[in-house]
């Protein structure tokens, strides 16, 4: 880490934001984000919520299979813990799955940055319904650089924006169920339900517990 001939100062960090729906590449753009890091020597350490049961518990995962260690984690606290202990050791911190951690990852995210660290989160923009899906939006108001991607709308293949939700749950967070989601541009979203597309995934039954 690079040092001024001011003493105790410590050069910032970064904190870089990659977000955008469901299907938009935010996993293998983390991914690649951190393995050229490991490419440039920089020791990488990977955090995900425990949540996210969807692939692996020791690795993120993108849609595209790919992967990259990484613990996984109940909560901001969880995180800490793990994490500083081991802080002098690693350079670059990854976290997956951003929105459903607690707002105070953005104070860790900021102290992260303050130490030196270059702090990379991938994460939800938006919920189901549309709205902003918190701690997400604070993050990239604090970030120094935040990359929106867009997804393939499955409707009409145009640029999409949004995370439609296919089946009937009304519930914040149902994760990782396979079908229930799907990439949607501003044109073909439906917030909160599409009735259509719930039906035809009950008639394959994957809708359960109505
Ligand atoms: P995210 O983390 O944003 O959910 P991933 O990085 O896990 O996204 O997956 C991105 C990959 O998903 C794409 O490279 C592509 O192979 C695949 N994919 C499946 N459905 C879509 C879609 N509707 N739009 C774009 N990519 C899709
Ligand atoms: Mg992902
Ligand atoms: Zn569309």
């Amino acid at each position: 880490m690079s040092q001024t001939s001011f003493p105790g100062y410590v050069s910032p960090g970064r904190i870089e934001v990659i977000t955008g729906p469901m299907f938009s590449g935010k996993s293998e753009e983390l991914i690649r984000r951190l393995k050229r890091a490991e490419i440039a020597k920089r020791k990488v350490m990977c955090f995900k919520p425990d949540l996210d049961a969807r692939y692996h518990r020791t690795a993120i995962a993108s849609h595209s299979a790919q992967t990259l260690n990484a613990h996984t984690v109940a909560n901001v606290g969880e995180l800490r813990a793990v994490l500083f202990p081991l802080l002098d050791t690693f350079e670059v911190i990854g976290v997956d799955e951003a929105q459903f951690f607690d707002p105070s990852l953005v104070a860790l995210s900021l102290e992260l940055m303050h130490l030196g660290k270059r702090v990379i989160l991938a994460g939800l923009d938006t919920t189901f319904a549309g709205e902003p899906f918190p701690p997400v939006p604070e993050l990239m108001a604090v970030a120094d650089e935040v990359v929106k991607l867009s997804a393939v709308c499955m409707q009409c293949g145009a640029p999409a924006v949004h995370t439609q939700r296919l089946g009937a749950s009304q519930a914040l967070v149902v994760v990782g169920a396979a079908g229930l989601y799907e990439a949607r541009c501003r044109a073909c979203f439906k917030p909160y339900l599409d009735e259509h597309a719930s039906e035809q995934l009950e008639m394959q039954g994957l809708v359960i517990g109505r």
